[in-house]
C-alpha cells in the first residue's frame, strides 16, 4: 500500500539531493532526470516565495500564498516542509508529489534543503540520500588563509559555515564532489544503480 503514514519502502523509493548553493545541483538534477539508469520523477516543491522570471508553476514550484500552504499543512498535504535560510518563505513536499512517483513505479526525487532532508530521513529510513559538496570546501580555508584578504572575523564566520555545512553532511548516505559535471554524475548513477540492485537483493 502506498500511504505515507508506512514506513516500509517495498518498491517506494525516495532520493534526496541537497547542498550548499553554487554546488550544482540544478544541474545535475536535470541531467539525472534524463541520464539516471533508474527511473526517476522529480517532486515538485510547493513554496510561499514569488515565482522568479522563467519560472512556471507547477513545473518548478507550485507557487502558493502563505494562507494556502498554512491551509495545506493543517490538512497534513506535506510530507516534510521547512523556512529556507530563515527567508519568511516556506517551502514544502507535498506527499500527493511523492505518491504520483510510486504510482508510475519511479523514485521520487527530493531536491530539499538539509532541515526538509532530516524529516524525511526519520520517515524514510531507507532513503538514498546525498550530499552534493562543492570541491572549494575542501580548499576553503586554505585558501582563504593564503589569499591574505579577509580579517580574522571574516575567515571565522565562513568557516563556521563551511563546518556547519560539512556536520549536515556528515548525516547523508552518500557525499558526492561536483569537482567535474560529468564526473560527478557518473558517481551518483553508480550510487543509484548499486542502491537499486540492494533494493531488490
Ligand atoms: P530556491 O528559492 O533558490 O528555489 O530554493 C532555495 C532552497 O530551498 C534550496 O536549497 C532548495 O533545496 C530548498 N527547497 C526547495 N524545495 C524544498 C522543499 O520542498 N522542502 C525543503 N525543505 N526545502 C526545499
Amino acid at each position: 500500500m502506498n500511504t505515507l503514514g508506512q514506513n516500509s519502502n517495498s518498491g517506494q523509493r525516495v532520493l534526496i539531493l541537497s547542498g550548499p548553493s553554487g554546488s550544482g545541483k540544478t544541474t545535475i538534477v536535470n541531467r539525472l532526470i534524463n541520464d539516471a539508469p533508474v527511473k526517476l520523477m522529480k517532486s515538485v516543491s510547493a513554496t510561499t516565495r514569488e515565482p522568479r522570471p522563467q519560472e512556471a508553476d507547477g513545473e518548478d514550484y507550485y507557487f502558493l500564498t502563505d494562507e494556502d500552504f498554512r491551509s495545506r499543512l493543517s490538512e497534513n498535504e506535506f510530507l516534510e516542509f521547512a523556512e529556507v535560510f530563515s527567508s519568511g518563505f516556506l517551502y514544502g513536499t507535498l506527499r500527493s508529489e511523492v505518491e504520483r512517483a510510486w504510482t508510475e513505479n519511479a523514485w521520487a526525487f527530493l531536491e530539499i534543503d538539509v532541515e526538509g532532508a532530516l524529516n524525511v530521513m526519520q520517515q524514510y529510513p531507507d532513503a538514498v540520500t546525498i550530499f552534493l559538496k562543492t570541491p572549494s570546501a575542501e580548499e576553503f580555508e586554505r585558501r582563504l588563509r593564503s589569499r591574505g584578504t579577509e580579517n580574522e572575523e571574516v575567515i571565522r564566520k565562513r568557516l563556521a559555515t563551511a563546518a556547519s555545512e560539512l556536520q549536515s553532511a556528515d548525516r547523508y548516505r552518500h557525499i558526492v564532489v561536483n569537482d567535474q559535471l560529468e564526473r560527478a554524475i557518473g558517481e551518483i548513477c553508480e550510487i543509484l544503480k548499486s542502491e537499486e540492485t540492494a533494493s531488490n537483493a
